[in-house]
């Protein structure tokens, strides 16, 4: 079976739009319907898919994630799906995106993290007469980044290096250094050192492995509104699904890192979350700081 696609590189997509007679905006629209069934809503069943052009060209797809048996805001909207896999994509803005239904409030909310937010364009598909509009038209009054932090701190999807390091003694006090993948420590801490959380100062990373011994990494990425945040396993998981991972169940190994003393703590729901999609997997836990 091939490998579902959630990027097309630059390239490609020109040559799509070339041979359609279209831009590469306009040829986001035509992507939506066959990138719905890369969700995973077992929940709702309803298949919301984000088709998203970033300013260097490429196209990236974003779309829902839920998990049976936990509350529903650990679920990961088509958006902020799209947001994290522009991230794993070193990719430094969204251009505009075509979406299978009206972004929810909450996806509105989180969109605010970009620098430029306002000048999104957004074209719904399911709309009778689909035209793209900016983000300022979707939610005039923002609420942002802007209103909390500094005009130059980094925003998100902007280069941040939190300068973090592990400390010695592990968080749970139990000394079992020896077992632990080296490779997934240095993984979970990378991600915490670009984790956006600019408002706890609470960065935090995770890395897990895959039964084919492949990592993906997931940092912490705060929104100014504090609830739409994604935890970092859940920026974990879109890794792992956009990185072409099957059934959860093939996770067999997970670290977390987080900041000693941080007032946002993951561990309790990183675990939670863990055990629900890979009960067999087990998570340990570090503590960095800044010596
Ligand atoms: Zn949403």
């Amino acid at each position: 079976m091939d490998r579902p696609v959630f990027t097309i590189s630059p390239t490609e997509a020109k040559s799509m739009a070339e041979s359609s007679s279209l831009t590469l905006p306009q040829l986001l629209p035509s992507l939506v319907t066959s990138a719905q069934s890369l969700a995973r809503p077992p929940i709702s069943n309803f298949r919301v898919a984000a088709v998203g052009l970033s300013q260097s060209g490429r196209i990236l797809i974003g779309v829902n994630i839920e998990f049976p048996g936990l509350p529903l805001h650990h679920s990961i909207h088509a958006e902020q799906f799209l947001l994290t896999n522009l991230f794993l994509n070193n990719e430094t803005n969204l251009h505009s995106f075509a979406v299978s239904a009206a972004p929810c409030g909450h996806c509105r909310q989180f969109l605010q993290e970009l620098r430029g937010a306002s000048d999104i364009q957004i074209i719904v598909t399911s709309e009778s007469d689909p035209k793209f509009t900016s983000l300022s038209q979707f939610l005039p009054y923002r609420f942002g980044p802007h209103d909390l932090l500094p005009e130059n701190a980094p925003l998100l999807l902007e280069p941040r290096n939190n300068g973090l390091k592990l400390k010695k003694k592990l968080a749970n006090g139990v000394c079992n250094g020896n077992t632990v993948n080296e490779k997934l420590k240095i993984a979970a801490l990378e991600a915490l050192n670009k984790s956006h959380a600019p408002y706890s100062d609470s960065p935090s990373g995770v890395a897990i492995l895959d039964c084919n011994g492949k990592i993906y990494k997931g940092c912490y990425v705060e929104s100014a509104a504090f609830n739409p945040s994604l935890g970092p396993l859940q920026v974990a998981v879109v890794a792992f699904i956009a990185g072409g991972g099957g059934e959860y169940d093939e996770i067999v190994g997970a670290v977390l890192v987080e900041k000693d003393g941080a007032v946002v703590k993951q561990e309790g729901t990183v675990k939670l979350l863990l055990e629900a999609i890979s009960p067999k997997c087990e998570l340990q836990t570090f503590l960095c700081s800044y010596d």
